[in-house]
């Protein structure tokens, strides 16, 4: 199985749609996968507002940017 994609580990941080079990499953298993998870609650928690179209951009350029570096 390959990685859980960002906009799904977007989607349960912000609460609007749960992980399937094979994805939470895949979570709990693969250290590349709860990193990203973790990074994204991080901002959610710091979140004060829904976040506009720009800001979700920025997240997504970021982690490109992270994954392209090599981690
Ligand atoms: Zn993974």
């Amino acid at each position: 199985m390959s990685h859980i994609q960002l906009s799904v580990l977007l989607d349960h941080v912000m609460r609007a749609k749960a992980l399937d079990t094979e994805s939470a499953q895949h979570v709990e298993s693969c250290p590349h996968c709860r990193s990203d998870l973790r990074w994204l609650e991080q901002l959610e928690r710091s979140r004060k507002f829904e976040p506009p179209k720009w800001a979700l951009d920025a997240v997504i350029r970021e982690f490109k940017q992270r994954h392209k570096r090599g981690a």
